[in-house]
């Protein structure tokens, strides 16, 4: 028996139906965070922890990784920090926390570090230390300046944009290989072909992941809410739960969340297929083959708690509400606690509350009801608990879903996904170019996704030049 097997055998008072492996996101500085982006409420959850500096001690990084590596059965385990910002911390205590990984890790087990950062902090020396140590980051942009700017602002509400792309500099100086998070927001949300297009051709992106911004909100904090989740001067600090079933303004229209992912996916399937790792894409190919890659369209969820700094674990990143405390690493081991009943429950009720509308879906087995944090709409017969993204996830799904079964199919037969191109560009040729874009923009193919789209109309990296169309980038 391996060691990394069965950490009950190791260690007997472990519970032995623990999930083989699970994705703890670590947050070492809490949400404490260097910049002010008006939608992020996770700034708000610093009214968890009142009067604390929020900083991760060496006890609790060192029972973290220990524990975290004591719990997995397969032997792939991913080390990941986030925020708030986690370059808060200081380049000595990630260094510090690679050598307790490598104390602590057990024959046969192989680690992945992944580290969130808004990029502001990212230098020669941080990138020096992920290079050395392969860690993926993931950089926060959310588009070209303009589009980055409207919500990621600094406390003095100035754009972030420019001090990002000198932290993305940075990582291509240094060969670090990162993934774009880009949020799908109010701002950006009727621009998904000019966004994918800047970070393919101006950033040199291979892996991009989009998060839909919804910021719930009551008929009684909504005012409050719309002006964001950082300190306002004589206003008491909202503490933000998933609760309400209103939205803030800067939050992405249900079907509009859907439109966006087409039009970055008709701009993607013509030119990038193996070439450019979507994460929504990679997750419905997967899900042919019966793997679920991302919490939010699996059946059931609970892999994802999130640690905070002192050691409190959560049921989840999007849940760190006093209600969803699991428990302390330093009082119980964290494996007991993400095999908890709670969090057991936590997870199966993703399943077990789904709508009947849910429920007879056909694009069920890709979407599966999705994140239930979203979940606060009424379905089509007026039942509660219907997604609130619902409208754009079908919308989304059933367009692309066709186009993945052929996808799926090459796979099978031992073709590689990307040949679907070849496919695609066939149809093209012969519906002729005039035609209305696949996209349903309404505009005629070619000056849509077809071979003469306008360029951007968004500032680039440099500044004050336009983002250059994908065919001349390319060339
Ligand atoms: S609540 Fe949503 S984000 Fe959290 S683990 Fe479940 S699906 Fe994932
Ligand atoms: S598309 Fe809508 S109805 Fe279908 S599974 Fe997803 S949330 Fe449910």
């Amino acid at each position: 028996m391996n060691q990394f097997t069965e950490p009950a055998a190791v260690f007997p008072s472990l519970p032995a139906d623990g999930p083989p492996g699970f994705h703890l996101l670590a947050k070492p500085s809490g949400s404490t965070c260097n910049i002010d982006c008006t939608y992020c409420f996770f700034l708000s959850k610093e009214a968890l922890y009142p009067n604390e500096k929020s900083r991760m001690s060496e006890a609790t990084l060192d029972a973290y990784i220990r524990q975290l590596l004591e719990s997995h059965r397969v032997p792939q385990v991913t080390v990941a920090w986030q925020g708030g910002e986690p370059t808060l911390m200081k380049l000595e205590f990630f260094k510090h926390a690679v050598e307790l990984v490598e104390k602590y890790r057990k024959p046969g087990q192989t680690v992945q570090h992944t580290f969130q950062t808004n990029g502001i902090l990212l230098n020669d020396d941080w990138c020096a230390f992920f290079k050395e140590h392969n860690f993926l980051v993931g950089l926060s942009v959310d588009g070209p300046r303009e589009l980055h700017d409207t919500y990621r602002v600094d406390r003095r509400q100035q754009g972030t944009f420019d001090k990002v792309m000198q932290g993305w500099r940075a990582l291509k100086r240094h060969d670090v290989d990162f993934n774009i998070l880009c949020t799908v927001n109010a701002a950006n949300q009727h621009h998904g072909r000019e966004v994918y297009r800047f970070f393919r051709d101006e950033l040199g992106a291979k892996w991009v992941q989009f998060i839909p911004i919804i910021e719930r909100a009551t008929e009684q904090t909504i005012d409050l809410a719309n002006l964001g989740w950082s300190e306002q001067a004589g206003k008491k600090r909202l503490l933000y739960t998933q609760t309400g079933n209103l939205v803030t303004a800067r939050s992405v229209g249900g079907k509009q969340y859907g439109q966006f992912l087409i039009d970055v996916f008709e701009e993607w399937v013509r030119h990038d297929v193996g070439e450019v790792f979507v994460q929504i894409f990679d997750v419905t190919l997967e899900a042919f083959f019966g793997r679920h890659l991302l919490c939010i369209h699996a059946p059931t969820c609970g892999y994802g708690p999130a640690l905070e700094y002192n050691g409190d674990l959560y049921s989840c990143d999007h849940f760190v509400e006093p209600k969803y405390l699991l428990g302390n690493i330093h009082e119980t081991h964290m494996l007991k606690l993400v095999a908890s009943p709670e969090q057991r429950k936590f997870g199966e009720a993703k399943r077990d509350t789904l709508t009947a509308q849910c429920q007879s879906c056909k694009v069920r087995n890709w979407c599966n009801g999705g994140c239930p944090k979203d979940r606060f709409a009424l379905s089509r017969d007026g039942e509660p608990g219907q997604n609130y993204l619902c409208p754009g996830l079908e919308l989304f799904f059933m367009h692309v879903g066709p186009t993945f079964n052929v996808m799926a199919q090459l796979l099978k037969q031992g073709h590689a996904p990307a040949d679907v191109m070849e496919t695609i560009a066939a149809l093209d040729e012969q519906r002729g170019p005039y035609r209305p874009c696949d996209c349903g923009s309404g505009k005629k193919f070619r000056f849509c996704h077809g071979d003469s789209a306008p360029a951007s109309k968004f500032s680039g990296v440099n500044p004050g030049a336009a983002a250059p169309q994908a065919e001349q980038a390319r060339s």
